[in-house]
């Protein structure tokens, strides 16, 4: 059985499960939905035009460009119109998690992104903790959840929702992570708001080096303290970098299909993996958003192997346990 680190909620939710939602809400209720601002960014992706000529969700799962994904991203969101669909999603989730055989995830939550569906925090932290009752309950599955607060809100917007959090379901996420905006918005900057995490005992990661170089990691590491790194795969271009993480044994959530989606490489040959691995860098090989990039960590395992062969990917795969941030009795 494995465990995946890094996955996002809303780009887990299965693809049947979306097609299904997209054959009983039709698309231009779904679009009116959207705030005015976020509807004007929605109609300018190219994808979009292609998805709503044909209405097949695959046109949208085309990514051209940066903002097409963003398209296929909000089009996921918006379909979830009530709480009831919210939880059919987490339960289509549960089956596919069974399916590659995963025990243990850690899933990412932008809860600001649900407040936008009318499905406040209180609704939210009651959906998510009763899925995870049932998936442990009924199939042994542990879900687990991590806070995403969004660089482009800024500090303060984190530690409001942070206070929120503490306020409403203390005990619900197990760690913190940062996302959104990478090159706009600096790791230097949310300080606080992970001085702040780390006083209520949430384990800390963030997206870095994904979009942006070797800096942004070492201001994760040096300014919000980080344990591990959400990517972090951009270290391969700083030596020194490379040689601080193996030292310090610090881990990076990696999700190779991801960064081939986006067109941080060209290709898998020219993914610093095996260099990162070489140098003895701590890593564990995720899905990222499976949904949105026609993945599954069965296969990213398969990538992995292809790329390092089975011995040093069974020690990665392996590995991952060690790098959980849940603490649980094991029996
Ligand atoms: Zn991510």
């Amino acid at each position: 059985m494995y465990a995946e680190l890094h996955r996002h909620l809303q780009g887990s939710l299965p693809r049947r499960f979306l097609e299904q939602r997209l054959v009983e809400l039709p698309l231009q209720e779904l679009v009116s939905r959207m705030p005015m601002r976020l509807r004007e960014r929605y109609r300018s992706c190219p994808n979009v035009q292609t998805f709503e000529r044909s209405g097949k969700l695959s046109e949208l799962l085309v990514y051209r460009e940066f903002k097409d994904f963003a398209a296929a991203y909000v089009t996921s969101l918006f379909l979830l119109d009530s709480p009831q669909a919210l939880k059919s999603g987490l339960q289509a989730l549960v089956e596919d998690l069974l399916t590659d055989k995963i025990s243990y995830v850690e899933l990412i939550v932008a809860p600001r992104e649900y407040e936008m569906l009318g499905i406040n925090l209180e609704q939210l932290a009651t959906i998510l903790s009763e899925a995870s009752q049932d998936s442990l309950g009924k199939h042994g599955l542990r879900m687990e959840w991590i806070l995403e607060p969004v660089r482009n809100l800024g500090c303060a917007a984190g530690q409001e929702l942070l206070k929120m959090v503490k306020n409403i379901c203390p005990n619900l996420f197990c760690g913190i992570t940062l996302g959104g905006d990478e090159l706009n918005y600096p790791a230097h900057d949310f300080k606080a708001l992970f001085d702040d995490a780390r006083d209520m005992g949430l384990h800390l990661t963030a997206h870095a080096g994904e979009t942006d170089g070797a800096q942004s990691i070492w201001d994760a590491i040096q300014i919000l303290q980080v344990e591990r790194i959400g990517h972090g795969v951009r270290a391969a271009e700083d030596d020194r970098l490379i040689d601080y993480l193996a030292a310090k044994s610090i881990p990076l959530e990696l999700c190779l299909s991801a960064n081939i989606a986006l067109g941080i490489y060209p290709s898998f040959l020219q993914h610093p993996l095996k260099e990162l691995v070489q140098r003895g860098v701590r890593v564990s090989i995720n899905t990222d958003d499976p949904t949105f990039f026609k993945t599954s960590l069965h296969q990213e395992y398969q990538i992995l192997r292809s790329l390092l062969g089975p011995t040093t990917s069974e020690t990665i795969i392996k590995g991952s346990w060690s790098q959980k941030f849940a603490n649980y009795p094991t029996s």
